[in-house]
């Protein structure tokens, strides 16, 4: 390790453990199952286990499951598990009660919600969306599209160039808030506006906001939204995603992937379908129910600290490693990948740097997780119901350390695998 670094007396170490003491969020820390040593700067990919979601996921299986057997959907609450979660995230993303429900993959749910929005404007046939999205957006309105068969056209346009990519010809406007890569937010009340300005709808996919940055749906006017709960609201791994529809689409939308969860009354088994009257017809079928009592502890969490608190401790815990960034690292050839204030990005920051894979290996070896995405981008996720800003200083004293050795230049953390 490098000798003490002389850093201003608000980088210093014991600055950061001063900031931990005064943490009005610091106990949450104690709700998660996190191994010893390790420094998890992840939860943008994958939040980690909270322990009430370990409890109840074995209560869940062992009575719920194994003693209450099929009656549970009904005395568990299993079948109402869509409803009752989805109104617990509406809370968190400014919707209301009705307007949200629990199912699916964000990927899935992106087909339902695109096929309602285009339905709406049948004489429309363009599709603007951001290139440098993550991919599965793109793939699955591609695939809609070919499914459609009806000559929609995606009209493909960076941050800069979406107000002027949306003309009258538009019928959906399809973007994510916070980029999973720069972590640029995107003004949603603006686009949203411009988007009904020109008679088109507005669809965001908020899996890099929901849990990190407070979101106003209705307050934007958002017509669709679809998103995930397994990064910063912790449900696990490939706990199921959301869907939300605006109250005032609820009688028109219609949605291809028909199911039996989706009709006014599935338990009547009626041969033909017709579709339930609220957010309930965006639903196709069986859900994964031990999955969703997984995310459920992760929204509990997430309601109790409250979406404003986390997002001001996460703009400091990142503010505090970009600044400690520059200063320890200025000359090691890392640049930042996205805006530089903290107001324009959300809970992660991209660091570029040409050796970035087998740096994040070094790094991981050393017990600081983050992530990496092709050419150049280490991600670094600032997850605040489980970061002290103390693991930050540790984290970058030892991405100095990794840099300093040049323990990153072993060939073991060369090799690619198949999840980076
Ligand atoms: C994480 C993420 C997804 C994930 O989609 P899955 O269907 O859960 O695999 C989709 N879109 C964006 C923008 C994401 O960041």
């Amino acid at each position: 390790m490098a000798t003490a670094p002389v850093l201003p007396t608000d980088l210093t170490r014991d600055a950061a453990l001063a900031l931990d003491a005064a943490d009005p969020l610091g106990a949450f820390i104690d709700e998660f199952q996190l191994p010893r040593g390790v420094v998890y700067l992840n939860g943008n990919s994958l939040g980690p286990s909270p322990k009430a979601a370990i409890a109840r996921v074995t209560e869940a299986a062992a009575e719920e499951w194994s003693t209450g057997l099929v009656t549970s959907w009904n005395r568990a609450g299993w079948f109402q598990l869509p409803y009752r979660l989805g109104d617990r995230i509406a809370g968190l993303i400014g919707a209301e009660a009705g307007e949200v429900v629990m199912t699916d993959s964000t990927s899935l749910n992106l087909f339902r919600i695109v096929a309602a929005a285009l339905a709406m404007r049948p004489d429309r046939r363009v599709i603007v969306m951001e290139g440098s999205n993550f991919p599965t957006d793109n793939y699955v309105i591609q695939g809609l599209i070919e499914t459609l068969g009806r000559g929609h056209v995606i009209r493909f346009a960076e941050k800069n160039e979406i107000a002027s990519a949306i003309g009258p010809d538009v019928a959906a406007v399809v973007l994510t808030q916070v980029h999973y890569k720069s972590s640029h937010i995107l003004d949603m009340a603006a686009i949203t506006a411009q988007a009904h300005a020109v008679g088109a709808l507005a669809v965001w996919d908020l899996c890099h906001s929901a849990g990190a940055i407070p979101v106003d749906l209705n307050g934007c006017n958002v017509d669709f939204a679809v998103g995930c709960t397994y990064k910063y609201l912790n449900g696990g791994p490939g706990s199921p995603a959301f869907q939300f529809a605006a109250k005032r689409h609820h009688e028109a939308m219609t949605q291809p992937l028909t199911g039996w969860w989706g009709h006014g009354a599935p338990f009547a088994f009626e041969r033909d379908y017709a579709p339930a009257s609220g957010i309930g017809r965006m639903l196709t079928g069986t859900q994964p129910i031990l999955s969703m009592v997984a995310a459920e502890a992760g929204l509990d969490i997430a309601e109790r600290a409250g979406v404003g608190a986390a997002r001001e401790k996460s703009r400091a815990l990142g503010k505090l490693f970009q600044d400690l960034v520059e200063a320890r690292l200025g000359d090691a050839g890392f640049t930042l990948g996205g805006p530089a204030q903290t107001d324009d990005r959300g809970g992660h920051i991209a660091l570029e740097h040409v050796n970035g894979y087998p740096i994040m290996k070094a790094l991981i070896s050393r017990g600081v997780i983050g992530d990496f995405r092709a050419p150049t981008t280490m991600r670094f996720g600032f997850s605040p119901l489980y970061l002290r800003y103390a693991d930050i200083w540790d984290a970058v004293d030892i991405l100095v350390a990794t840099m300093e050795t040049g323990l990153w230049r072993d060939p073991a953390f060369a090799a690619v695998e198949a999840v980076t």
